[in-house]
C-alpha cells in the first residue's frame, strides 16, 4: 500500500472529523482556517475561528468591514500580518474575483499571505485538487520519514522536503490525504513522544528504522536572540480613559491600538513629566527579540496628552484591537 493510502486508511478510524471547519465546507472557511493554523495550534484556533465567522460570515462581510474591526476580532490571536491580509485579499476577492473565492491555485497564491502550503490546502481541501502542503506537522513527519539531515528552515533542506511532499501526494483523495497527514503530525508524530506504535506508515520510517526518531527534525541551529526596551506610558485620565496610538501597518502588532511608547525617559514630553509612577518591567518575546517593556503611569488631565492617538473608555477594553503584553499592562 502506498504512503498515501496507509493514511488515507488510517484517517478514516483515527483522524480528526469534527473540527469546526469540517463542516459546512466552503472555500472562505477553510481559508480562514489555513490561515488561522498557520502559526498557531488549533486548541487555540477553534474560538477564534467561530468569533471570527460570527461577525465575518461570509467575504463580502469581511471585505467591507473598516479593518480595526477585524483586528478587534483578531487580537490575541498573534502574527497580526495575517488578519491585514485576510481582510485586503477579501477586498481584493470582491473587486477582481466578482466576490466569488477563486478556484484555481495561480489566483489563490497571488492573495495576500498564502504561501505555497497554504495554496495547496486550500486547493486540496476546497476543491480537491492535487497539491502538496508542507506545514510544521508536514515537514515533521517528513523529516523524520525519510531522515532528513538538516534543520527544515534551511532552504535546501525545504525544497528536499517538498519535492518527497510532491511525490506522496496522491491524485484522489486528496482533501483526506491532505486532512491525514496534518492529523498524524498532530495527534501521533508529534514534537515529543511521538506514538510511533499507532503510526500507519511506521513500517517504513527510516528514522524508526534506525531507532533515531528524537534527533528529527534536525533542531535549528542555536542562535541568540537580542533583547530590546521600551517604554509605554499608561496615560490615565479622571474619566477612567487611556490614551492609546494606532501602530503603523507594517512592522510588530501593525494596524492594532497600543500604548505610546519611547525609548528613553528623556524622549517623553515635558508635559508628561509630573506624578510618573513605575510599574513592574514585562518580558515578551517575539520570534527575533525579547522584548522588555518599562510600564510608566501618568494621570493626565489634558485634551490630547499627545499630538497623535485618543482616549479610550478602559471598560471597553475587549472591544479594542490590543496587543496581548498591552492588554495585559491595562487591565492591571
Ligand atoms: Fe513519525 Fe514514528 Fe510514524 Fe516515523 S513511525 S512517521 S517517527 S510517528
Amino acid at each position: 500500500m502506498s504512503f498515501a493510502s496507509q493514511l488515507i486508511t488510517w484517517h478514516h478510524k483515527h483522524g480528526r472529523h469534527h473540527l469546526p471547519w469540517q463542516h459546512s465546507k466552503t472555500p472562505y472557511r477553510i481559508w480562514l482556517a489555513e490561515v488561522m493554523l498557520q502559526q498557531t495550534g488549533v486548541q487555540t484556533v477553534i474560538p477564534y475561528f467561530e468569533k471570527f465567522l460570527s461577525h465575518f460570515p461570509d467575504i463580502q462581510s469581511l471585505a467591507q468591514a473598516p479593518q480595526s474591526k477585524v483586528m478587534i476580532q483578531w487580537a490575541g490571536l498573534g502574527y497580526y500580518a495575517r488578519a491585514r491580509n485576510l481582510h485586503k485579499s477579501a477586498q481584493i476577492i470582491i473587486k477582481q474575483h466578482q466576490g466569488v473565492f477563486p478556484r484555481n491555485y495561480i489566483d489563490i497564491i497571488q492573495l495576500p499571505g498564502i504561501g505555497r502550503s497554504t495554496a495547496g490546502a486550500i486547493c486540496a481541501q476546497a476543491f480537491n485538487l492535487p497539491y502538496p502542503i508542507l506545514d510544521g506537522n508536514v515537514k515533521r513527519v517528513l523529516s523524520r520519514f525519510f531522515q532528513i539531515n538538516g534543520w527544515p528552515g534551511d532552504k535546501k533542506i525545504e525544497q528536499k522536503l517538498w519535492l518527497h511532499s510532491k511525490n506522496l501526494t496522491p491524485q484522489k483523495e486528496i482533501a483526506i490525504y491532505t486532512q491525514a497527514i496534518m492529523d498524524l503530525g498532530a495527534s501521533v508524530c508529534t514534537r515529543v513522544r511521538p506514538r510511533c506504535q499507532h503510526c500507519p506508515v511506521q513500517n517504513n520510517c527510516l528514522a524508526l528504522k534506525h531507532n533515531k526518531v528524537a534527533l528529527y527534525p534536525v533542531k535549528r541551529p542555536k542562535k541568540i536572540i537580542p533583547t530590546k526596551q521600551t517604554i509605554m506610558l499608561i496615560i490615565h485620565n479622571r474619566q477612567n480613559q487611556i490614551w492609546l496610538q494606532l501602530r503603523p501597518q507594517t512592522g510588530i502588532w501593525g494596524g492594532l491600538q497600543s500604548l505610546p511608547e519611547y525609548q528613553n525617559l528623556a524622549d517623553i514630553p515635558k508635559r508628561l513629566s509630573k506624578k510618573r509612577q513605575l510599574g513592574n518591567t514585562l518580558k515578551h518575546t517575539f520570534t527575533h527579540y525579547h522584548l522588555i517593556i518599562q510600564p510608566l503611569f501618568i494621570s493626565s488631565s489634558a485634551k490630547y496628552p499627545l499630538t497623535r492617538g485618543r482616549w479610550f473608555d478602559l471598560k471597553n477594553l475587549d472591544e479594542i484591537a490590543l496587543p496581548t503584553p498591552v492588554k495585559k499592562i491595562c487591565a492591571k
